[in-house]
């Protein structure tokens, strides 16, 4: 393994997530211009600031990752492992759920925490000044948000072992889920965001109707936080937000 100085893993972790979040987003910006051509026509100018943002967030996100993979390589810091004998193989996916139900509770929190209004105007309004969303959004944070989010999985790997490749899964799943969310079209079929399974996890009908209504499904991945808490106003209406994106326009 190449043991890079801090600087270096700064430097790089804040290339990758910024690299992550161009590709990702620049490929389903061009699924969204070949299956709903003119989605995004009348928001360049947002799309602009989505950019700039997320990449002021790749930033952010770079510094606690970049210190603790430095500290992983360099001082045997963390819980991550990479050698599945480290423990039994059933361990390797509930890893992944248990990585993405604690990152959902700490989204959960922090969210509504960042929807009481004085928070809102200082943390989140960068995200919600999307409307509605596009492919470019998933990182489209405040500074002060982009901090909430930068420390979690950083903060995770010292608590929740995980093997590195399940890591890997867990980042994949974060990066694509973040893009899809906000892309203003449902990637998944009918029979899953309106089965028993779209009844607890959260896809783009879901948190499109969280930036419609601002006060509602405040979750990350799943539904439990909201339906717990008297938040979940179930699945976002598309055509009511079709047809007030072309009276707005
Ligand atoms: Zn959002
Ligand atoms: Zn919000």
């Amino acid at each position: 393994m190449i043991k890079a100085p801090l600087f270096i893993s700064l430097l790089a972790m804040t290339g990758i997530i910024a690299v992550r979040y161009l590709a990702a987003s620049c490929f389903f910006a061009w699924v969204t211009s070949k299956i709903r051509p003119g989605q995004y026509s009348k928001q360049s100018k947002q799309i602009r600031k989505e950019i700039y943002w997320s990449l002021m967030s790749a930033a952010i996100y770079g510094i606690p990752a970049g210190f603790v993979g430095w500290g992983w390589q360099h001082h045997g810091w963390t819980q991550i492992y990479e050698d599945f004998s480290a423990m039994p193989l059933w361990y390797a996916p509930l890893s992944i759920l248990l990585y993405l139900l604690a990152h959902d509770t700490w989204f959960y929190w922090t969210h509504r925490w960042m929807h009481q209004p004085k928070w809102f105007r200082i943390a989140h309004a960068v995200h919600h000044e999307s409307r509605p969303p596009t492919a470019w959004a998933a990182m489209s944070f405040h500074p002060i948000e982009a901090v909430t989010g930068a420390i979690v999985i950083p903060l995770l790997v010292f608590i929740i072992p995980i093997h590195v490749g399940m890591l890997g899964i867990v980042l994949a799943i974060m990066t694509i889920m973040g893009v899809t969310n906000h892309m203003g079209w449902e990637l998944f079929p009918r029979w899953l965001v309106h089965g028993q399974l779209g009844k607890w996890v959260i896809t783009a009908s879901h948190h499109e109707r969280h930036h419609q209504a601002y006060n509602c499904n405040y979750g990350l991945y799943f539904r439990h936080w909201d339906r717990l808490c008297g938040t979940d106003q179930g699945l976002g209406d598309w055509a009511k937000k079709r047809v007030g994106r072309s009276s707005a326009a």
